[in-house]
Formats: C-alpha cells, structure tokens, sequence
C-alpha cells in the first residue's frame, strides 16, 4: 500500500523524458516532437503518404469530467484523458499518470511513443496513454481513491482486456491500479484481472515485475557487449540514479552477470571504488542512511565525473538529459544502457555516434517493464500464475530478440540504434494496418 505522504516526486524526471530521445528540439510540444520523430523513421522507410497520415492521427482521445467529493465535503471536477494512438497490432497498453502539467497534447505524445515501445519489443499490443491533472501531493488517500474509481468509471466503456489495457505511469503505482480492476469488475459482474497490470501479486500482478526494468537494462547491456567483444564477466559499469531501476540493475549486473559495478550516485552525488562496490552493503547503507554518499568502502565523487569515468558500461537511470553535448566527447564507456528515459540529448547523440558508443535507446533499454506487463496480461486472460523463472527467461528472449533486431536495422539503414529502433517499430505498425486493411 503506499502512503501519501511517501509519494516521490523525483519520478517527475520521466515526463517530458519520455520524448526526448527524439532527434529534434526541445522547443516543439511533445506531440510535434513526436510528430518529427515519426517522419524521421517514415523517410528512412520510404513509407507511403497514406500510412503516414493514419499514423499522424490517435485513433481516440476521450476527455472526461470527475466530479470528486472531497475531504472537506465539497465536489472537485477534474479533467482525465485516455488517448488510444493505434491498436493495428493488438489492444491499446499504456499507463495512467497523475500530475499537475498533464496536457492532451502530450497525453497525445506519449500514446504514440506507447505504439512504438511495444511495436519494437514485438509485443501483440499497440499504444495509449491516460492522465489525471491533479496533483496527488494535495491529496488524501481517501480522494486519490475516489478520483481513480471515478476516472475508471468515465473509461470503463472504453477499456477492457481485449480493448485497452491501462497501467501505472508517474505518481501511480499497484494500489491504483487495483482499485481500477475492482471498479471495473463490479460494472461488469465479475472479476476481470487483464483490464489493467501492474496490480499487486495478490490480485493478479506478475512476479518478476519489480525489477523486470533493470533486468531489461541489463540484457541489452550484455547483448550489446557480445556485439562489440567486450567481456561481460568482469566489464566494469557505472550507474546513475540508485532508485528503482539504478539499484536493481545493480544488483542483477553484479550477481548476475559478473560485472563489476565501480560506482553509483543518487541525488546527494556518488561513489566509487576502482576494484567494485559490495552492492549489497551499498544497498544496506542507502536504506540505512537514505543516501548512498555514507558508503565508507569508496571515494565520493559527483554526479558528473560518474558520467566520465573510465568504464566499459554506464547506466544512465535517474534524470533526463545528463548526457549533452558538453560531456559527450569526454564520456569513455563504450555501451550505454539508457534505464532512464531521455538522458541524452540530441546534441549529445550525434556526438557519441561519431565516436562509436554504442548507446542503446530508453525505448528498448528500459522496456522490461512493459514487457512483464504484457505477460502479466497473458496470464491474466489464461487465469494461470507463472513461476519467476518463467517470466524471466521470457523476458530475456524477448529482449535479447529486440535488441538484435534493432541493431540489425542499424546496420541496414547506417544509423544510431535510437532511430534504428523507431525505423523498427514504425515498420511492424504500418505492416499490421496495410495487411489489415481501411474498413469500411
Ligand atoms: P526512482 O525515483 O525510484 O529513482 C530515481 C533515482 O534517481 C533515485 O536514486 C534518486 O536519488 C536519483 N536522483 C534524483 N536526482 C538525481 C540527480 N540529480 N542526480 C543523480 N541521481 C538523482 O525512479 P526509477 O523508477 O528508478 O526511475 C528512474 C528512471 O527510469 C526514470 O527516468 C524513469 O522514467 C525511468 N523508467 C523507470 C521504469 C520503472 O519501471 N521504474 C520503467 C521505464 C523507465
């Protein structure tokens, strides 16, 4: 259950993130970056003028009113939103986020960048995205409650297992998303689990799926070593941000793969130690302290020196652009691992391009997690629980296959694996709409 109180506003990093790994500027809304970034992989495509224009449009956007009656006993109306972008290869997925600065344009961004994510992971899935303006920080549990139920109530005609598959985004976790589950079984007479994932393990959530984002980072990362010749066992690996996805990835690359992890940081700065980081005292001491900076066992340094360190991988998994065009010539890892959405700035990619780095992008990198929600949803359907091992040697394959085609596609169309893996995506949808077909 999560407190209130607890609500880490830190996860803010992800918004307009989600959309700066385009190559384009940071001045257009996130709808006209979106809009750039499919016209980017569409010319490298030679993609027809018709596919274009379906593309170019969500297939839905419903705006809804919520009327919540507050804690103080007066009703609130609040604005939601849920924009289904395309769903050519399987039901709309997409998370629900709470915030202050939700807007349709870039709800409208962020389903379109959803078609993509699981077009590119070849998940049977296609795009949306849902969002609440509020801002959960002013609420009590009983009004975020209420808000939730309410804004399943007002999409409930919209969503469902086999239409549109929400789950959480920033500032909604497991608790939300069983409360939407429950709302939206009791209008429909029975339990319904595959409406929505990311739901807690008890009412039908997938084990595996806490650190099913870090494992995803570090199957990549390994990949990508095999690629360039780079012994995994022994690669040493520098990790920005020690929060979710910083500190599993952590522990799966050292425990897991062999990997030396030299540093890591969190918001107070970071740490390091040439001959490796015992991760699990680190962890101990963040839990104990609240900062990793407390570790005796490594010299301190700043956020910044962990970007430029002499590595063989880092991990970029707390903010968004940290990796400019004022550090990228000075970075020395030769893989980049994006846990974090949008680290690195266009600038910064061209840049680490010519270089050679391989970087691999937020969208494959980090969607591991998107991934585990689509099994949860396969096991939801199938009433079946799957054992850890299960979830997670799928998830390799998955992302292992992923990767491979992205890189493939590197290759093919001589560009960064970022536009790779939109040249990837963008060609899975318009094949599923032009082998479908327009009708009526
Ligand atoms: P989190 O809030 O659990 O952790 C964030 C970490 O970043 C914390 O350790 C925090 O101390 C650190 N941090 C904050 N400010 C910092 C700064 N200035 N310098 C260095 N570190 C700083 O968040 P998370 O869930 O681990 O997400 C991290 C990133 O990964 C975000 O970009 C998020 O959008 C992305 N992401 C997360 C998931 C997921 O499943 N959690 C999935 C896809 C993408």
């Amino acid at each position: 259950m999560f407190n209130n109180n607890t609500y880490k506003y830190s996860n803010f990093i992800c918004f307009d993130a989600e959309l700066t790994n385009s190559n384009f500027t940071q001045k257009s809304t996130p709808w006209e970056m979106a809009l750039q970034q499919l016209k980017k992989a569409a010319d490298l495509l030679n993609l027809e003028e018709d596919i274009r224009e379906i593309l170019s449009h969500p297939q839905r956007e419903v705006q809804v009113s919520l009327p919540v009656r507050m804690d103080n006993g007066k009703i609130k109306v609040f604005i939601g939103y849920r924009v289904q972008h395309n769903n050519a290869r399987g039901p709309y997925k997409g998370g629900i986020r709470y915030h202050p600065n939700v807007s349709l344009d870039e709800v409208r961004a962020l389903a379109m960048w959803m078609t993509w994510k699981t077009a590119v992971l070849d998940l049977p899935l296609g795009g949306a995205k849902g969002g609440i303006v509020c801002d959960p920080k002013t609420l009590s549990q009983g009004e975020i409650e209420r808000l939730t139920r309410r804004y399943a109530y007002a999409i409930s005609g919209i969503i469902g297992p086999y239409e549109d598959v929400p789950a959480p985004d920033v500032y909604t976790g497991p608790q939300h998303m069983a409360w939407i589950m429950d709302t939206y079984s009791i209008l429909k007479g029975h339990l319904e689990p595959g409406v929505i994932t990311g739901k807690p393990v008890e009412v039908g959530g997938s084990l595996g799926r806490n650190d099913s984002t870090s494992r995803g980072v570090a199957i990549v990362v390994a990949e990508a070593a095999r690629k360039l010749n780079i012994n995994i066992k022994g690669a040493t690996v520098a990790i920005q941000g020690f929060g979710n996805v910083g500190s599993n990835a952590a522990i799966i690359m050292a425990k897991e793969y062999g990997m030396k992890v030299v540093a890591v940081s969190d918001s107070k700065g970071g740490i390091y130690n040439k001959n490796g980081l015992n991760v699990d005292k680190v962890l101990a001491e963040k839990e104990k302290s609240g900062t990793v900076t407390t570790y005796k066992d490594a010299e301190k340094i700043t956020n910044d020196e962990l970007l430029t360190l002499d590595v063989d991988v880092l991990v970029p998994a707390a903010l968004e652009q940290v990796i400019t065009k004022d550090n990228a010539e000075k970075i020395k890892a030769k893989i980049i691992g994006e846990g974090a959405n949008g680290p690195t700035t266009p600038e910064a990619d061209e840049i680490l391009y010519q270089k050679g780095t391989m970087v691999i992008p937020d969208i494959l990198a980090n969607s591991g997690g998107v991934t585990v929600s689509y099994f949860e949803w396969v096991q939801n359907l199938e009433r079946l629980q799957w054992p850890l091992e299960q979830v997670n040697k799928m998830l390799e394959q998955k992302m292992v296959k992923a990767f491979n085609d992205v890189y493939e596609a590197s290759k093919k169309y001589k560009t960064d694996m970022r536009t790779a893996a939109l040249t990837v995506a963008v060609s899975r949808v318009s094949q599923a709409i032009k082998l479908r077909g327009i009708w009526p």
